[in-house]
Protein backbone atom coordinates (compact mmCIF):
# COMPACT_ATOMS: atom_id res chain seq x y z
CA UNK A 1 0.00 0.00 0.00
CA UNK A 2 1.19 3.62 -0.59
CA UNK A 3 3.31 5.30 1.86
CA UNK A 4 1.50 8.17 2.41
CA UNK A 5 -1.70 5.80 2.95
CA UNK A 6 -0.45 4.05 5.87
CA UNK A 7 0.83 7.60 6.77
CA UNK A 8 -3.13 8.59 7.29
CA UNK A 9 -4.20 5.78 9.31
CA UNK A 10 -1.42 5.92 11.38
CA UNK A 11 -2.02 10.09 12.35
CA UNK A 12 -5.98 8.90 13.00
CA UNK A 13 -5.19 5.74 14.90
CA UNK A 14 -2.59 5.97 16.93
CA UNK A 15 -2.39 1.93 16.94
CA UNK A 16 -1.30 1.85 13.19
CA UNK A 17 1.72 3.69 13.68
CA UNK A 18 4.76 1.54 12.43
CA UNK A 19 7.50 1.42 14.83
CA UNK A 20 11.01 0.05 14.08
CA UNK A 21 12.05 0.60 9.91
CA UNK A 22 12.83 -2.98 8.68
CA UNK A 23 16.72 -1.61 8.37
CA UNK A 24 16.41 -0.82 12.20
CA UNK A 25 15.03 -4.68 12.97
CA UNK A 26 17.73 -5.98 10.27
CA UNK A 27 20.19 -4.06 12.16
CA UNK A 28 19.35 -5.94 15.64
CA UNK A 29 19.64 -9.23 14.28
CA UNK A 30 15.99 -10.36 13.48
CA UNK A 31 12.66 -9.21 11.99
CA UNK A 32 9.98 -9.29 14.41
CA UNK A 33 7.58 -7.14 13.57
CA UNK A 34 6.55 -7.21 9.85
CA UNK A 35 3.86 -4.62 10.55
CA UNK A 36 6.24 -2.04 11.54
CA UNK A 37 8.84 -3.57 8.62
CA UNK A 38 6.47 -4.06 5.53
CA UNK A 39 3.18 -1.99 6.37
CA UNK A 40 0.32 -2.74 4.54
CA UNK A 41 1.13 -5.62 2.25
CA UNK A 42 -1.96 -5.19 -0.03
CA UNK A 43 -2.83 -2.88 -2.70
CA UNK A 44 -4.61 0.61 -2.10
CA UNK A 45 -8.20 -0.34 -3.11
CA UNK A 46 -8.53 -1.61 0.70
CA UNK A 47 -7.62 1.14 2.40
CA UNK A 48 -10.66 2.52 2.54
CA UNK A 49 -11.98 -0.94 4.38
CA UNK A 50 -9.03 -0.78 6.91
CA UNK A 51 -9.83 3.00 7.57
CA UNK A 52 -13.39 1.57 8.71
CA UNK A 53 -12.09 -1.14 10.52
CA UNK A 54 -9.91 0.90 12.60
CA UNK A 55 -12.36 3.68 13.02
CA UNK A 56 -14.86 0.77 14.63
CA UNK A 57 -11.84 -0.84 16.28
CA UNK A 58 -11.22 2.99 17.98
CA UNK A 59 -14.76 3.48 18.45
CA UNK A 60 -14.62 0.04 20.76
CA UNK A 61 -11.99 1.40 22.95
CA UNK A 62 -14.14 4.44 23.16
CA UNK A 63 -17.12 2.79 24.29
CA UNK A 64 -14.92 0.86 26.67
CA UNK A 65 -13.36 3.73 28.10
CA UNK A 66 -9.98 2.16 27.55
CA UNK A 67 -6.78 2.96 25.83
CA UNK A 68 -6.11 0.80 22.69
CA UNK A 69 -3.85 -1.96 23.82
CA UNK A 70 -4.23 -3.46 20.28
CA UNK A 71 -0.97 -3.79 18.67
CA UNK A 72 -1.00 -5.02 14.74
CA UNK A 73 1.02 -7.65 14.03
CA UNK A 74 0.96 -8.37 10.18
CA UNK A 75 -1.37 -6.97 7.20
CA UNK A 76 -1.03 -8.68 4.24
CA UNK A 77 -3.03 -10.52 1.28
CA UNK A 78 -3.41 -13.88 1.32
CA UNK A 79 -5.16 -16.38 -0.84
CA UNK A 80 -7.01 -13.06 -2.71
CA UNK A 81 -8.34 -11.88 1.13
CA UNK A 82 -7.33 -9.69 3.88
CA UNK A 83 -5.36 -11.10 7.02
CA UNK A 84 -5.25 -8.45 9.53
CA UNK A 85 -3.42 -9.93 12.70
CA UNK A 86 -3.19 -8.61 16.28
CA UNK A 87 -2.51 -8.88 19.71
CA UNK A 88 -2.84 -7.42 22.75
CA UNK A 89 -0.37 -6.11 25.28
CA UNK A 90 1.42 -8.55 27.24
CA UNK A 91 -0.01 -11.46 25.12
CA UNK A 92 2.36 -12.05 22.67
CA UNK A 93 1.20 -14.75 20.65
CA UNK A 94 3.94 -16.93 18.54
CA UNK A 95 1.69 -18.01 15.58
CA UNK A 96 -1.43 -16.41 14.37
CA UNK A 97 -2.57 -18.78 11.66
CA UNK A 98 -2.08 -22.29 10.37
CA UNK A 99 -2.51 -22.44 6.89
CA UNK A 100 -3.35 -25.82 4.65
CA UNK A 101 -3.37 -25.10 0.91
CA UNK A 102 -6.61 -26.49 0.13
CA UNK A 103 -7.62 -26.77 3.71
CA UNK A 104 -8.35 -22.87 4.36
CA UNK A 105 -7.06 -21.38 7.30
CA UNK A 106 -7.31 -22.07 11.07
CA UNK A 107 -6.98 -18.64 12.97
CA UNK A 108 -5.68 -18.58 16.59
CA UNK A 109 -7.65 -16.39 18.27
CA UNK A 110 -6.01 -13.70 20.51
CA UNK A 111 -5.77 -13.63 24.01
CA UNK A 112 -7.64 -11.23 26.04
CA UNK A 113 -10.71 -11.56 28.15
CA UNK A 114 -12.05 -8.19 27.83
CA UNK A 115 -15.28 -7.45 26.09
CA UNK A 116 -13.80 -5.24 24.22
CA UNK A 117 -11.19 -7.99 22.77
CA UNK A 118 -14.27 -9.81 21.38
CA UNK A 119 -15.82 -6.65 19.60
CA UNK A 120 -12.38 -6.58 18.30
CA UNK A 121 -12.52 -10.01 17.25
CA UNK A 122 -15.76 -9.78 15.32
CA UNK A 123 -14.69 -6.01 13.44
CA UNK A 124 -11.77 -8.37 12.32
CA UNK A 125 -13.36 -11.24 11.31
CA UNK A 126 -15.59 -8.49 9.69
CA UNK A 127 -12.97 -6.38 7.77
CA UNK A 128 -11.55 -9.69 6.32
CA UNK A 129 -15.17 -11.02 5.14
CA UNK A 130 -15.53 -7.60 3.68
CA UNK A 131 -12.78 -7.28 1.73
CA UNK A 132 -13.85 -10.41 -0.31
CA UNK A 133 -16.30 -8.04 -2.36
CA UNK A 134 -13.84 -5.22 -2.66
CA UNK A 135 -11.36 -5.03 -5.63
CA UNK A 136 -7.75 -4.93 -3.96
CA UNK A 137 -6.13 -2.17 -6.64
CA UNK A 138 -9.45 0.01 -7.11
CA UNK A 139 -11.49 -0.61 -4.07
CA UNK A 140 -14.70 -1.13 -6.29
CA UNK A 141 -16.89 -3.94 -5.98
CA UNK A 142 -14.80 -7.05 -7.12
CA UNK A 143 -14.97 -10.77 -6.51
CA UNK A 144 -12.27 -13.84 -6.20
CA UNK A 145 -10.25 -14.26 -9.54
CA UNK A 146 -8.02 -17.14 -9.99
CA UNK A 147 -5.32 -17.23 -12.80
CA UNK A 148 -3.12 -19.47 -10.95
CA UNK A 149 -3.11 -16.88 -8.02
CA UNK A 150 -6.19 -16.18 -6.13
CA UNK A 151 -6.70 -12.37 -5.90
CA UNK A 152 -9.95 -9.88 -5.87
CA UNK A 153 -10.43 -7.71 -8.47
CA UNK A 154 -13.04 -5.86 -10.51
CA UNK A 155 -13.95 -6.52 -14.04
CA UNK A 156 -12.21 -3.53 -15.31
CA UNK A 157 -9.05 -4.55 -13.19
CA UNK A 158 -9.15 -7.60 -14.17
CA UNK A 159 -9.36 -6.91 -17.84
CA UNK A 160 -6.16 -4.51 -17.82
CA UNK A 161 -4.24 -6.95 -15.76
CA UNK A 162 -5.12 -10.07 -18.27
CA UNK A 163 -4.13 -7.46 -21.34
CA UNK A 164 -0.65 -7.72 -20.32
CA UNK A 165 -0.61 -11.36 -19.73
CA UNK A 166 0.69 -13.02 -23.09
ZN1 LIG B 1 -10.60 -2.55 -9.62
Amino acid sequence: MRNDLEEKLGEKYPFMKKGRTLAEQRQSGHIDDLYSAFGCECSNGWFNLLDEMCAKINDAYIEEKMKPDIIIDQIKEKYGTLRFYYHFEGNDPFIHAFDAVGAGTLRIKPKGDRPVYEKISEIVSWGEEQSGHICEICGKPGELRNNGWLMLRCDECWKKQNKHRI
